[in-house]
């Protein structure tokens, strides 16, 4: 395919401000895609040159490519950025300059196109910098000004296309296996590989049946089981631990474990390669050099996989730190300086591969045993001291005593459950401390606009955010909540830093909204929000499609969706969790049935 030929495609896809038709226009790109360019069509619909968990850096900023324009289309560098500043986007000035040029030939294939962004990101040693802008302002004068719009996004990593991975799935199934429902055939592929071009490829080349027996390696981080909630241990055990009822304590029992409030680390050992991956499949290896040592030290297994919780820890005060510090740790600069004053320990609380065997379809109880032969004494992975408990009193003692040492509660498993990568059921539970009147958890809210205030605060732009969460089946962001109250100049301009260059003039695509907002933002900013309590309402979309719900009075639940009451910003989770990460509708629907019965 022409690189002009997906660029038309890339233009439809931004313009669109339905998800359906984003799945139609994918479906007609990919019936149009040759079997060896499909992962590359794939990596570019999702702004990069390799799967997202691939640390493949274009190393190209706001400035460089600027001057890679200036270069191809005969301008100066201080009038491409003024021209970016007028406009807020890069990708508008390329497209521009290059109409004014009328470039020439435009036959440029988008394997060719790859190959250049390939060359750029590999390129190293003296004088990278300029050689970076030759490849780049050759590659602008080869190409028609659609095209340059979005060729330049790619080395920024800002392509505007707002696509989802289950849209992309969805989009695959259409095309290929004629339905989009079928997106459930590839969902498990996905969650093994987290490669959507893989999928992609192995899909067109080799055909479903191949696409199913995808599955763990090592190397490609695999996506995170997730914890459900439930309001006490007398209801963890009624709901997870086989022959127990309230007058006979359980004959099964349940795996608890402390839950640590620091960021999953999933472990990757290579014989003496070490890779690791936070939950939202961004490859963090560089930045817990302490990390890499421990595994290499304490791992005597030539190839493991490991799931950890990384907390900061103070040796002098021998003291757990928040996640708030814990959280500085996750920077890409004075990496060894600050390993040294907030070093981390992971505690490792499972093992999903060991010695070239997937062992996510073990048992976990097995798997704890496993894990137990093969992680070594050590000062930095520790073991998550998992305890098998037959009685909900037990269980108890446990959260009071997690909760003493200023952890955030215990995580209850199913003892023989298999690692669902990517699920979350009630295989595993979390139980947190709550305060009175308040929900027992956060919420993880994105943003997706901005409404205008009176006063002051105009002056920083934002009079009150409206946020979302996610609905999963959907692959959209229904609204939630406006949060104006208890936000501080501070965070008002914090999160103005953080949406910069994300604000739309339409809704985006996968945004589901009875509310306009002054500005939309493109829903990628995550933000953890606690509130006294959820309620119906029938201003916000969250579970409108749902009649799950049986609490409620309203007559016909499809009428009312769900909304925060009182809601306030705990904190950003831009840095760990992607919008797709956020609390789903069904997780709020269940969190609205639990309130008040703890
Ligand atoms: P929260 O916002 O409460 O941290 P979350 O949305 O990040 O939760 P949950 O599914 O609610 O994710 O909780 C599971 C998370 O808890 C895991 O992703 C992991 O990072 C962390 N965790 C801490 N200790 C454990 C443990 N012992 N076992 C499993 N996960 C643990």
């Amino acid at each position: 395919m022409k690189f002009s030929e997906l660029a038309t495609f890339f233009e439809k896809l931004e313009e669109t401000s339905s998800r359906l038709s984003l799945i139609d226009i994918l479906s007609d790109l990919f019936k149009k895609t040759d079997k060896d360019e499909i992962d590359k069509i794939i990596y570019l619909l999702q702004g990069r040159i390799a799967p997202f968990f691939a640390p493949v850096e274009m190393g190209m900023a706001d400035k460089t490519i600027a001057d890679a324009i200036a270069r191809a289309f005969d301008e100066t560098r201080e009038d491409v950025l003024k021209q970016y500043s007028r406009m807020g986007d890069i990708g508008l000035v390329a497209q521009q300059l290059s109409n004014k040029q009328q470039a020439t030939s435009n036959n440029i294939s988008v394997e060719g196109v790859f190959e250049i962004l390939r060359k750029i990101a590999d390129t190293k040693g003296a004088g990278t910098v300029e050689k970076r802008i030759v490849f780049l302002s050759d590659l602008l004068r080869k190409v028609d000004p659609v095209s340059a719009k979005h060729l330049v996004r790619v080395p920024l990593g800002k392509t505007r296309l707002g696509i989802g991975d289950p849209t992309v799935l969805d989009g695959l199934a259409l095309a290929i296996l004629g339905d989009r429902s079928k997106r459930k055939k590839l969902e498990k592929a996905y969650n093994e590989t987290s490669d959507l071009g893989l999928i992609g490829l192995t899909l067109l080349k080799d055909g479903l049946e191949k696409v199913q027996k995808l599955t763990v390696t090592v190397g490609r981080p695999i996506r995170s089981e997730l914890c459900e909630r439930l309001p006490n241990p007398v209801k963890v055990f009624e709901k997870m631990s086989f022959g127990y009822a309230q007058d006979k304590v359980g004959t099964q029992g349940v795996h608890a474990t402390p839950k640590y409030d620091g960021f999953r680390v999933q472990i990757h050992k290579d014989g003496d390669r070490v890779r690791m991956f936070s939950r939202n499949l961004e490859d963090m290896s560089h930045m817990f050099p302490e990390l890499i040592e421990a595994t290499l030290k304490q791992v005597k297994a030539k190839t493991v996989i490991l799931d950890t919780e990384a907390l900061a820890y103070q040796p002098e005060s021998e003291e757990f730190l928040p996640f708030q510090e814990t959280t500085k740790r996750r920077r890409k600069h004075d990496i060894d300086e600050v390993a040294k004053t907030l070093p981390l320990k992971a505690f490792v609380f499972d093992i999903l591969y060991v010695d070239g065997k997937s062992l996510i379809d073990t048992p976990l109880k097995e798997r704890v045993k496993i894990l137990e032969k093969v992680l070594q004494t050590g000062d930095t992975l520790l073991p998550a001291p998992g305890r098998i408990l037959t009685d909900p009193k037990d269980l108890q003692i446990m959260l009071d005593d997690s909760i003493s040492k200023g952890l955030e509660g215990v995580v209850v498993k199913k003892i023989d459950s298999l690692y669902e990568a990517g699920g979350r059921n009630f295989n595993w539970v979390k139980l947190k401390r709550h305060s009175a009147g308040e929900l027992h958890d956060t919420i993880d809210c994105v943003i997706l606009g901005y409404i205008f205030g009176k006063g002051k605060r105009t002056a920083f732009g934002a009079g009150a955010l409206l946020v979302g969460v996610y609905d999963k089946d959907q692959d959209e962001f229904v609204t939630v909540s406006k949060i104006g109250t208890g936000l501080t100049d501070v965070e008002w301009r914090s999160i103005k830093q953080k949406t910069k260059g994300a604000e739309l003039a339409h809704k985006p695509a996968r945004v589901n909204s009875l509310i306009t907002p002054s500005v939309w933002v493109r829903p990628e900013i995550v933000i953890e929000v606690l509130a006294d309590e959820i309620t119906r309402s029938p201003l916000h979309t969250a579970g409108k499609a749902e009649i799950k719900d049986q609490r409620s009075k309203i007559k016909d639940p499809n009428e009312s969706g769900y909304a925060l009451r009182f809601p306030r910003l705990v904190n950003f989770r831009d840095k760990d969790k992607k919008a797709e990460d956020a609390t789903t509708v069904e997780e709020l629907i269940k969190m609205f049935n639990q309130q008040g019965k703890q």
